[in-house]
């Protein structure tokens, strides 16, 4: 027996208590609505509208990201290799030759990602870097994890922390000009990895994050990242990929997030570093392509590839290509690049004031070359040069 709210059943039980056993009629009833529990508005419908057009903004056709978010010490492991001290001073001065970049930057970046430091630096004459972001209509992002610390009893995968205060934090960096932030999990592959605790802290914490993020008007960019190391296959790489995915999405609906105001900051499908099989560009995006079709909703707004070790040519080719990749795809396909739109810059400059320029210049050509990879419309010269040489570091932390 039914009805709306309840349905009853009926059974006949023997119980063993007795001698000799007898068949008894019990009824059972099962309330409706006892696993899908009622949702409590999140947010109203202007959070929703705005934190949907801030995620469109960053997005625009032909826009990406310029991830500049890289913490002191991943500045680092980047200024060392060209001579140059890792100096808040250096570090401002390197950043401001990418922010700085005149008029052409302005079709193909839409939104850029800041360190904490970053935010509250300025350029020589005293303006802050966030003011000459947003004057000039970029998007203002920053990176709100505080890092990878390990899953004990695991064979050495990790979590994400950064979640204590992060409301007051976002709260914060939105008054100071931020409309999105950066939260980076990373999962590893080999025979037996990743874990299912990996792939479900994972996506759980990330969840977390982005709805605190969206309380407070700030765009979340969910990044999964699945590092590159290892000979696995592509294949392996697809399948992994759609597990922590799905994964993802499934923790984002349990925490009521709201998948239009949100970014998919995801590897590209590619084989391991070490795979002995190498693969070109139109299977790369249709191994990509097939996995987020199979696992990431059409209300999602924007996937922003990371470069994750590829080359810079290499990363525009991937993106050209997943562009277009003939299979139907729902969301804008674009980049949230670190190494892959730096690495030509860096070396240009060298900490030199008479190499600024033509650091800058060297930004900006990546910068271009990804905006037309973002349209489909990237012709690669396939004489590479510098461009061409592999970014990869084993065991990337940022
Ligand atoms: P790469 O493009 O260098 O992989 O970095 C992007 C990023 O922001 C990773 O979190």
């Amino acid at each position: 027996a039914g009805s709306l709210d309840c349905v009853t059943f009926k059974c006949h039980v023997f119980s063993i208590f007795t001698h000799p056993p007898v068949l008894t009629e019990r009824s059972f009833v099962l309330q409706r609505g006892t696993t899908m529990t009622h949702q409590y508005p999140a947010l109203t419908a202007e959070q929703k509208k705005e934190l949907q057009e801030i995620a469109q903004r960053i997005v625009a056709p032909g826009k990406g990201i310029l991830a500049a978010d890289e913490s002191t010490g991943s500045m680092g492991k980047r200024l060392n290799p060209i001579g140059v001290e890792n100096t808040e001073e250096n570090r401002r001065r390197y950043r401001q030759l990418l922010f700085t970049a005149d008029q052409r930057i302005d079709s193909c970046i839409g939104g850029v990602i800041f360190f904490h430091e970053t935010l509250y630096q300025k350029t020589d004459d005293g303006t802050p870097f966030a003011k000459v972001i947003k004057d000039r209509g970029i998007v203002v992002g920053i990176k709100v994890d505080k890092g990878v610390v390990p899953l004990a009893g695991t064979n050495g995968e990790t979590t994400t922390q950064g979640l204590d205060g992060l409301s007051e934090r976002c709260a914060q960096y939105k008054k100071d000009g931020a409309d999105f932030a950066k939260w980076r999990s990373v999962l590893k592959i080999s025979d037996t990895e990743p874990s299912e605790l990996a792939i479900f802290e994972n996506a759980n914490v990330l969840a977390r994050y982005a709805s605190i993020c969206q309380q407070n008007g700030i765009v979340p960019i969910v990044e999964p990242e699945i590092l590159p190391d290892g000979d696995h296959d592509l294949k392996r790489c697809q399948y992994v990929t759609e597990k922590v995915l799905a994964a993802v999405y499934k923790a984002l609906s349990d925490h009521h997030v709201y998948l239009e105001g949100t970014l998919l900051k995801p590897n590209m499908v590619t084989a391991g570093h070490s795979c002995p099989t190498k693969y070109n560009s139109e299977e790369i995006a249709m191994a990509t392509v097939t996995a987020l079709r199979r696992t990431v909703p059409p209300a999602v707004t924007g996937v922003t590839f990371l470069s994750g070790g590829q080359s810079e040519e290499e990363a525009s080719v991937n993106l050209n290509a997943i562009n277009n990749c003939s299979l139907a795809k729902p969301w804008a396909l674009t980049f949230s690049y670190g190494r892959a739109l730096q690495a030509s810059a860096l070396n240009a400059w060298k900490g030199e004031l008479s190499n600024e320029k033509a650091a800058t210049e060297e930004f900006i050509k990546r910068a271009e070359a990804n905006g037309l990879a973002a349209l489909g419309k990237y012709e690669s010269s396939g004489t590479a040069g510098a461009a061409g040489k592999s970014l990869y570091v084993a065991n990337h932390a940022y």
